[in-house]
């Protein structure tokens, strides 16, 4: 098989402050016979271990086969932001759903974020949750795109916030790049390894047989069920799920063709500094809150609770990792908060986000008994939760719910596996462009 990029780029990941700041079980055997199942999930990060769990919830046998490790892929490397609603914003479901299926759709979201403190609270998993979410803006016209936002967020859907404009926006984050910003208390954060670790130990423990380093390579179904192929293994079940995200081409090649076309691969990054001093961590963002910009290339930022600032930015639509990543990401950081210049970094580590065209989320069937969850495009840490309820819901004979997401349409990336990048980078600078000059 050819070298993959996407899986070199792993290597990023023995940098990163959550593998660091975890203590991993033993490796979860190989699977190396032939086994049954009712259903069979492809993928250990958050899509496919709570379908895993919810499924087990509801009596259903089940095999969970991971290429590498449980949170090896972005659900154990993500900057941890669980957000309400959608990357694609409402504007999207609503030209698509209609007015009501945008407002089902919505509730759907804020589902997926109470699921995440569900979930801790009945499986007693300590991943650090905070709740409380600031977005900002960094120019007058970011402010007006954001205030636009809010207010539709606010009258249409019920969303609960706090503006503030100018001098204000210091009591919320001591920076001075920020013109303004809004805080809401649904969305938060979690260490993200820690709550995929900790889900692994709830499936498991509801009966979910977990196999790690047992890549899918061949997924074939027919009247009778699914059939999936690893090395040295085999599962026969009635159903699959398949949540393997950006590297599931290059894991199973022979795995669901049809839909790798619709999702691309974006690398994003994330340095740790050292442990600040309490009052200072206290002093940058007082809420503790997950902050967002509304740039294109957007800076994503929060403290952990060792009181590091854990500040993610930057992109790669080569899946190449950027030049002077560290230094450009410091520099990043210090223009957001100056006062920080003699803090020392320890990791760096960064990840691919699976987005849409579109950036809705993009769910489904290929045929009748194969699933699959895609396209949470950075949304993904509430956002899966939910869809593996969804998709549980709909192997068990009930998918309304998971149906309101099968009529969202998706385009496969013009230029096929070898000129989307190029292409996708060359919109996407002409977008960074504006948002450097600040039109
Ligand atoms: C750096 C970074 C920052 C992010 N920040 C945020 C954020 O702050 N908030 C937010 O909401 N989202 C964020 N995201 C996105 C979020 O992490 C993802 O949307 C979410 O984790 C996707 O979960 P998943 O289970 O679909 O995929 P993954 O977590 O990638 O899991 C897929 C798993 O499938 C396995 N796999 C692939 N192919 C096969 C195969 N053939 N057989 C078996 N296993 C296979 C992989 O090894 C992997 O472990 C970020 C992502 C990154 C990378």
């Amino acid at each position: 098989m050819k070298p993959s990029l996407l899986r070199s780029d792993t290597q990023l990941n023995t940098d990163s402050y959550y593998e660091a700041s975890v203590q991993r079980p033993p490796v979860q055997p190989p699977l190396e016979a032939t086994v049954r199942a009712d259903v069979v999930v492809i993928g250990g990060g958050y899509a496919g271990l709570s379908a895993a769990l919810e499924l087990a919830e509801r009596g259903r046998r089940v095999v969970l086969l991971e290429a590498d490790r449980i949170g090896s892929g972005a659900s154990g490397r993500n900057g941890g932001q669980a957000i309400v609603g959608y990357a694609c914003g409402m504007g999207v479901l609503r030209a698509q759903l209609g007015a009501e299926g945008a407002r089902q759709a919505w509730a759907l979201s804020l589902e997926g974020v109470r699921l995440i403190d569900e979930r801790i609270a009945r499986h007693a998993i300590d991943c650090d949750r905070v709740h409380g979410y600031l977005y900002v803006a960094d120019s007058a016209r970011k402010a007006r795109a954001l205030r636009a936002e809010m207010d539709e967020l606010q009258r249409d859907y019920g969303l609960e916030l706090q503006w503030a404009e100018g001098a204000a926006v210091r009591e919320r984050i001591d920076s001075a790049r920020y013109v303004a910003a809004a805080f809401e208390r649904l969305s938060g954060h979690l260490h993200p390894l820690k709550y995929a670790l900790g889900l692994a130990r709830a499936a498991q423990a509801a009966g979910v047989q977990i196999h790690e380093h047992s890549a899918a390579r061949r997924l074939q179904q027919g009247a009778g069920g699914v059939r999936v192929d690893t090395d040295a293994g085999q599962v026969q079940a009635d159903f699959a799920v398949v949540a393997g995200n950006c590297t599931l081409p290059e894991y199973g090649p022979g795995v669901l063709q049809p839909i790798h076309a619709r999702i691309m691969p974006v690398g994003t990054y994330i340095l740790a500094t050292e442990p600040l001093p309490r009052a200072l961590a206290d002093s940058l963002i007082p809420d503790r809150a997950a902050v967002c910009d509304n740039n294109v290339v957007l800076d994503y930022f929060r403290l952990s609770a060792d009181n590091r600032l854990l500040f993610g930015g930057r992109v790669s639509y080569t899946t190449m990792t950027p030049p002077r990543l560290r230094e450009t990401m410091r520099a990043r950081m210090l223009t957001v908060f100056p006062q920080l210049a003699g803090v020392r970094m320890t990791h760096l580590w960064g990840g691919f986000v699976d987005i849409t065209m579109n950036r809705a989320p993009d769910f489904g069937r290929v045929g009748q008994r194969v699933y699959y969850l895609q396209g949470f495009s950075g949304h993904g840490v509430a956002l899966t939760g939910l869809a593996a309820r969804l998709v549980a819901e709909a192997v068990c004979a009930q998918s309304q719910r998971f149906d309101l997401f099968t009529r969202l349409h998706h385009r496969p990336f013009p230029g096929g596996p070898w000129l989307r990048t190029p292409l996708l980078a060359l919109g996407m600078a002409w977008y960074r462009w504006r948002d450097a000059l600040g039109w």
